[in-house]
């Protein structure tokens, strides 16, 4: 895998939902204002160099009109959202007699993103980015607003694949895969993260933008409700109150470096921003990106590097997932026509691990999981340098490699399969 890897952008794209339980202030409704010129600015750039981003939309950005019961706006959606809420969630939602406001409605912004080239994926955001806050929410407001925003999309014709939980709160994951949602923008643990003290915890984060750290590459894994989580690996920060003190220079050395880690590692770089990220030294911010898509595009002409949407990234993970439920099958078959006798297969067992520790030794590296039938092969500790000296390892104990041999070539996955490739070749070589 090494030397393939892969960016990935998604963009939280809300206006001023993201706000909507806090009082918008005469600041925030400027910098919102800003919100669509700046959609259409990072269209550009993405044209200019055939990026396929995901924007994972609010869904009440979409509606033609809302619903009403009396007074109270959305009746759909059940109250409280939150436990202890004073007030109502849609305060200062727009009134009756507005269906307009720019800062609520955003279906001219749906039309750029699916006008734009490349084609650009639409996630979801939710309907009305309440937080999947599983001890603060009401499970019933969640499920109604997964709803709301599935109807919309479906209304639309847009696909509901990719979900970004508002506030990067992941919760109610059973809810959310029932929706028909596969995926999501999950958080990558931070070093930080355990600092208990909130405004020190704010400060060190903003240091690891001055620390030349590469930022986590990550690789798209199936969570426990089987849908798939792409964490994050950088956030392009916004450039107002102290977040102005990171300078430019830092955050394009970080993006660089997130990127030249993906493609060391053969993982994805998942960087992601709202487009309100660029409301504040615009220009600055549009160049820091430009210099990462610039890197990248590099990259991708090296071939070393591909671009991919969150929804491709789920497909291309559903069936990689296929793939080995098909190749384990095929071991399965292997191991069924297997004649060796238990003890030849636990005698060539016994030589596989020894071997197995001696490759260890020999790259220096320790084990980092028990090596049962069932380890992961790529999970043991050991490198595929290693690997390679493995397999010459027990060609000279045991007199064949049987990769070469291989008609059809198969690779193993788990250690089981490892020893049933070798007492497969074994039973041919002594048939
Ligand atoms: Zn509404
Ligand atoms: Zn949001």
């Amino acid at each position: 895998m090494s030397g393939n890897g892969t960016l990935t952008i998604s963009i939280d794209t809300e206006i001023a939902w993201g706000r909507c339980d806090r009082r918008i202030t005469q600041e925030d409704h400027a910098a919102l204002a800003r919100e669509r010129a700046i959609v259409q600015r990072l269209l550009a750039l993405f044209s200019a160099y055939n990026i396929q981003a995901t924007w994972a939309i609010v869904g009440h950005l979409l509606l033609k009109e809302c619903s009403w019961e009396g007074a109270v706006v959305h009746p759909e959606v059940p109250r409280p959202i939150l436990s202890g809420e004073i007030g109502d969630w849609f305060f200062q939602h727009p009134s009756r007699a507005v269906t307009d406001d720019p800062l609520w409605y955003g279906r001219d912004i749906l039309e750029l993103i699916r006008n734009a080239t490349p084609p650009q994926e639409i996630g979801s955001h939710s309907f009305c980015h309440m937080p999947f806050d599983e001890r603060r929410s009401n499970s019933d407001a969640v499920r109604a607003d997964l709803f709301a925003a599935q109807e919309l999309h479906e209304a639309e014709g847009l696909a509901f694949d990719s979900f970004i939980f508002p506030r990067n709160v992941v919760g109610y994951r059973e809810l959310v895969a029932s929706s028909g949602l596969k995926g999501y923008r999950g958080n990558t643990p931070h070093w930080y993260d355990s600092i208990p003290v909130p405004p020190l915890r704010r400060l060190l984060s903003l240091a690891s933008f001055v620390i030349p750290i590469a930022p986590p590459s990550v690789r798209p894994s199936l969570d426990s409700v089987g849908l798939v989580n792409i964490p994050d690996s950088m956030l392009l920060m916004g450039r107002n109150g102290l977040r102005a003190l990171i300078s430019s220079r830092a955050l394009v050395r970080k993006g660089i470096a997130g990127l030249q880690r993906a493609v060391k590692q053969g993982e994805v770089f998942h960087l992601w921003f709202h487009p309100s990220n660029f409301a504040h030294r615009t220009e600055e911010q549009f160049q820091v990106l430009e210099n990462i898509l610039q890197h990248a595009d590099g990259l991708k002409r090296r071939g070393v590097l591909k671009v991919r949407t969150m929804g491709d990234q789920i497909t291309l993970f559903i069936n990689s997932q296929k793939q080995a439920t098909k190749n384990s099958s095929k071991f399965a078959e292997v191991r069924e026509t297997m004649m060796l006798a238990t003890e030849d297969r636990t005698a060539l067992r016994s030589k596989i691990l020894a071997a197995f520790h001696e490759a260890l030794e020999a790259r220096q590296q320790h084990l980092s999981c028990e090596l049962s039938d069932n380890a992961i092969l790529l999970e043991t500790g050991l490198d595929s340098l290693g690997f390679a000296i493995l397999v010459v390892k027990l060609e000279e104990e045991l007199g064949y490699d049987p990769f070469v041999m291989m008609k059809e070539q198969c690779y193993p996955r788990t250690l089981r399969e490892f020893i049933d490739v070798y007492a497969k070749s074994y039973q041919n070589n002594h048939d």
